[in-house]
């Protein structure tokens, strides 16, 4: 029945046959042994949360029963757990093309974005200004509203034609998204952080929706700052501890300002006065949340001799064959992700898109949707099988070409989104 649709009305469906042989081919599809998925899903949401890795529950249970258990309070030095936020955050590094030294693992993206910002204000005095693009994903801007109100600057957004124009000299920072959050539209980070340093500002990058999914190269590229999300393509588990960033070059000037005991030079000195750890340690905050963080190495662990070009290009060739054959189904559009660079998620609108989420959900092809009219779908390179694409589609042609979604079950409800 649903062969026989796919060869009448205009739109195609890719063939298995191909798929198969693009599987066959990748380079990159044994990594999905080293995670756990439910057979009969097609997951393409590990952008907005990264699936199980399958050493976690049993590098989890251990980190319980003898490091907690048994070791008690020795693992602080024994299991190694008071270095797991510089720890993972070397092991992160190489991920977003940092050397080890300045990326650790801590708190969430939002407090990050924080305590860098605030770091980028101190050394900037006298510029007023944080530069951000319009429609950026909201916590950014929430975040630097809050500290603009402390320390009486102005956050200004434009849209992201117009960013350059507006990087005058009364810009401390400009804040971007490397992916943006909903199109999948990239910056380029060299010549924006660039942009950034001849006007006499800071840039902060935020990887939410990169590392792990592009190839980056922070060093390289010139960024001052950087911040980046645990729980998406990282795969640490729900609200992971995310990770910062700090160019070498501002180590010793960059001054966050939420100063918490475990960014002290010497925590267990128990002195008076706050005295900043050198480097990116500074950025810590309080004490690390070990299990979260033993989950966190795991996700990290999936990576291990994965080439980032290589998953940047599965990703790529994922969203363009998944934009192509979109493209005929009724009623949806489907921007085109050009040729260029692009993250690893598409999105496509549709009128009715949360139900038509739901009802695709409903036969077990997992996306994600944003309102209005926005259903998004990841393809993380190390996850997502060629196949996945032609049941995605298949299932998304069936649900629009039928009308189910019309139906009361798919009404909408809150939790799709
Ligand atoms: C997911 C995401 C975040 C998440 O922030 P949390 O503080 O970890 O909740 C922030 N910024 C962007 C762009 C994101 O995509």
């Amino acid at each position: 029945m649903e062969s026989r649709l796919w060869r009448k009305g205009g739109a195609m469906l890719p063939d298995p046959a191909h798929l198969a042989a693009l599987d066959a081919a990748d380079p990159l599809a044994h990594a999905r042994a080293r995670f756990r998925l439910p057979p009969d899903l097609v997951y393409l949401d590990g952008n907005s949360l990264g699936p199980l890795p399958a050493s976690l529950p049993g590098r989890m249970a251990a980190a319980v029963a003898q490091e907690w258990g048994e070791g008690l309070i020795r693992s602080w030095n024994e299991a190694g757990w008071i270095d797991l936020p510089v720890q993972l955050g070397a092991a992160i590094a190489p991920i977003v093309g940092a050397e080890p030294a300045a990326v650790v693992a801590c708190d969430s993206v939002s407090i990050n974005l924080f305590k860098l910002a605030s770091a980028a204000l101190a050394m900037r005095p006298g510029r007023r200004t944080i530069l951000m693009e319009a429609d950026d994903f909201p916590t950014d801007a929430y975040v630097m509203q809050g500290l603009a109100g402390l320390a009486d600057v102005q956050v200004r957004r434009v849209p992201r034609a117009h960013l350059l124009a507006a990087l005058d000299g009364d810009v401390a920072l400009l804040l971007l998204a490397h992916v943006h959050y909903v199109s999948g539209a990239v910056h380029d980070m060299a010549a924006m952080s660039a942009a950034a340093t001849s006007a006499g500002a800071l840039s902060l990058w935020d990887l939410s929706h990169s590392a792990g999914a592009l190839a980056l190269a922070l060093d390289a590229d010139g960024a001052d700052f950087a911040v980046g999300c645990g729980y998406k393509y990282l795969n640490g588990g729900p609200g992971a501890p995310a990770f910062a960033y700090m160019a070498r070059r501002h180590w010793q000037a960059a001054e966050p300002a939420l100063t918490g005991w475990m960014g002290h030079a010497a925590p267990f000195d128990f002195a008076g006065d706050y005295v900043p750890a050198p480097g990116a340690r500074r950025l810590l905050t309080g004490t690390p949340p070990i299990l979260a963080m033993r989950a966190l190495e795991a996700g990290i662990g999936c990576f291990d001799g994965i080439p980032l070009a290589d998953a940047e290009a599965k990703s790529r060739q994922l969203v363009q064959l998944f934009a192509r054959y979109a493209q005929g189904l009724p009623g949806v559009t489907v921007a085109d992700p050009g040729p260029g660079r692009h993250g690893a998620h598409l999105i496509i609108r549709h009128p009715a898109a949360r139900r038509v989420m739901a009802a695709l959900i409903a036969r077990g092809v997992i996306g994600d949707m944003r309102p209005p009219d926005v259903m998004r779908f990841g393809f993380p390179a190390l996850t997502t099988r060629y196949a996945d694409i032609g049941t995605a589609l298949a299932a998304l042609a069936s649900v629009l070409r039928s009308g189910e979604w019309q139906d009361a079950r798919f009404a909408p409800r809150g939790m799709v989104s």
